[in-house]
This record gives C-alpha cells, sequence and structure tokens, in this order.
C-alpha cells in the first residue's frame, strides 16, 4: 500500500504519544517508520532458543498496529517467523543482509553455548551464525528475557548451557554495542519505540544491565496504584483479597518497567491491575532465581 507523507507523521505522532517522547521526536520517528514501510530498515532479526512470543508481542503493536506492522513497517532485511522466505530463499535473504552490513541486528532468544547443535538455523548453528552477524552489525538489540539475560532456557538446571546473546557475543570475543530489551515477552512499545530510537537517534541511554533507561529507568512499585495500600501495610493474604500483593510474591518492589504507567493490550489493562502478581519479567534475574521469586520474598514478607 503507497503511503504518504501525512500517514507517516499520523502513525509517529501515535508512536511518539505512546512512547511519551517529546514532540520534538515526531520527524524522526516518521522518517523511522517510513524507512521500515518501504523496506529500507536495515534490521536483520534471528531468533535462537524462544517461544517466538516476543515477535507475537511485536505483532501485538496498537502504534501502529499489527496490521500495519505486517503489511507497511516489517519490511525488515529478514525476520525468521515473519518472512515469507524459507529454505535457500531464506538462507540467501540473511546472506545479503549480513554482506550488505551495518545493519541492526534484534536477537531474539537466548543462546545454547553449552550445547550448541540444540538450536541450529539451515546449517549452521545458532551461535555461529549470531556470532557471524553481529560482527558486521552497528548494535545488536537483544529482544526477550531469554536474550537479554538467559531467561526461560538459562533457568536451572540450564541442560543447554544457555546465556545471553551478549554474553555469547562477548565470549566469542565480539565487540559491538548491546541493548536490552527484556521481558516475557517485552511490551509492543518497548520494542518498537527502541528500534525507532536506535534506527533515528542512535543507542538510548542504558542503565547498568544495557536497558534503556527511559523504559526500565523506574521501579515498578512507586508508580503501582496500591503503593499507598503498601505504605499503609495493606496486604491481600490470599488471591482476590483486596489490598496490595506484596505478601502473594509480588516483584514489583525490585523490578524496573513502566507497566503501571503504560498498561498493556493497547492500555486496558496489566498484570498487577488484573490482581495477578508482577513476576518481575523485566528483571535480568527473571526465571533463573526461583528462590528469590517465589520463597525468600514471601520470608520476607512475613517478617514485615
Ligand atoms: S502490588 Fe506489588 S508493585 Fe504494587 S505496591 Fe504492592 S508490592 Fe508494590
Ligand atoms: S508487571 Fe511485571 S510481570 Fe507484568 S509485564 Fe510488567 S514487569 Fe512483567
Amino acid at each position: 500500500m503507497k503511503m504518504d507523507r501525512r500517514t507517516f507523521l499520523k502513525d509517529a505522532g501515535l508512536l511518539v504519544a505512546a512512547l511519551g517522547l517529546s514532540p520534538s521526536w515526531l520527524p524522526k520517528a516518521a522518517e523511522a517508520l517510513e524507512e521500515m514501510a518501504t523496506g529500507r530498515a536495515p534490521i536483520l532479526w534471528l531468533q535462537g532458543q524462544s517461544c517466538s512470543g516476543c515477535s507475537v508481542s511485536l505483532l501485538n503493536s496498537e502504534s501502529p498496529g499489527p496490521a500495519d506492522l505486517v503489511t507497511r513497517y516489517l519490511s525488515l532485511y529478514f525476520h525468521q517467523t515473519l518472512s515469507a522466505a524459507t529454505g535457500v530463499a531464506a538462507t540467501e535473504a540473511m546472506g545479503r543482509a549480513m554482506e550488505a552490513g551495518n545493519y541492526i541486528l534484534v536477537a531474539e532468544g537466548a543462546v545454547p553455548l553449552g550445547m550448541p547443535d540444540a538450536c541450529r538455523i539451515a546449517d549452521e548453528n545458532f551461535a555461529d551464525l549470531l556470532t557471524r552477524a553481529a560482527k558486521r552489525a552497528k548494535a545488536v538489540v537483544c529482544v526477550g528475557a531469554c536474550a537479554a539475560f538467559g531467561g526461560i532456557p538459562a533457568a536451572p538446571p540450564n541442560l543447554t548451557g544457555a546465556v545471553s546473546a551478549g554474553e555469547a557475543l562477548a565470549k566469542a570475543g565480539v565487540k559491538v554495542p548491546i541493548i536490552n530489551i527484556p521481558g516475557c515477552p517485552p511490551h509492543p512499545a518497548w520494542i518498537v519505540g527502541n528500534l525507532v530510537n536506535v534506527l533515528k537517534v542512535g543507542i538510548p541511554e542504558l542503565d547498568e544491565f544495557q536497558r534503556p533507561k527511559r523504559t526500565f529507568g523506574h521501579l515498578l512499585h512507586e508508580q503501582c496504584p496500591y503503593f499507598a495500600q503498601y505504605q499503609a501495610q495493606k496486604f491481600a493474604k490470599q488471591p482476590g483479597e483486596a489490598g496490595c500483593l506484596f505478601k502473594l510474591g509480588c516483584q514489583g518492589v525490585v523490578t524496573h518497567a513502566d507497566c503501571s504507567n503504560r498498561g498493556w493490550n493497547g492500555g486496558v489493562n496489566w498484570c498487577i491491575r488484573a490482581r495477578a502478581v508482577c513476576i518481575g519479567c523485566a528483571r535480568p534475574e527473571f526465571a533463573r532465581d526461583p528462590e528469590f521469586a517465589f520463597y525468600r520474598l514471601n520470608e520476607e514478607a512475613e517478617k514485615a
């Protein structure tokens, strides 16, 4: 579908508003969307040990929306799940992208360093393909808990020796900027917004875990609608009860993410408003720290 500048500006306006950015971002965001729509977005997306949930989350993006992303804005170099190419055509598409170089490499999923053949793409294991692709990349954006920090594949007993994409690349001696967008899955606006940032502005300001500060700079707990109840020690003691969810194991107290302000599914709801605890999916320790998640926090809560 052919689009005019007005459409890009309108969609960019939605994106900028959704990300809480200054209106001065509008022209750059519109330019990034135009590049993505015309197939010039230099993004190569590879999936390792993943459930594809991060890609599915991307398709839930509301600004631009899923249909827009697929039909207009996702003309990427290559995406394992979304690209139509399969077999030889797929490996050729990846090969062409790598030859061109200077792209943004999106890594989704962990890397099974302890059992490299547990994840293969065509005739190459994922660890080698990721290393080869990262050497020619301008930056690597690790989308999702697994790529960013190891996530569920790296949870004990971690039979495949799974590590994050950043750790795998460091072990292979590849020096490339790494941007971690954790979450299981990450919010679609975290993915789209930060990709646009990297495309048009450069590497965003990052925290000690290489997460963009704008997205992961604040403690979820302090912006939670139940924070006042936490301070007043009005805790729910069992599911279904009113009050702050701390004593049921809510990890909002140690999780940095903007879910409480942003909401999910078009802002309709999010974990805590739906009366589920925050399981800390944006934390570096997510899924790899079961002791903290399910026991220690509750024990501490009992003493509180
Ligand atoms: S529900 Fe969770 S995030 Fe909200 S105030 Fe209580 S402990 Fe903090
Ligand atoms: S509230 Fe917690 S578990 Fe839910 S999406 Fe946000 S960081 Fe993840």
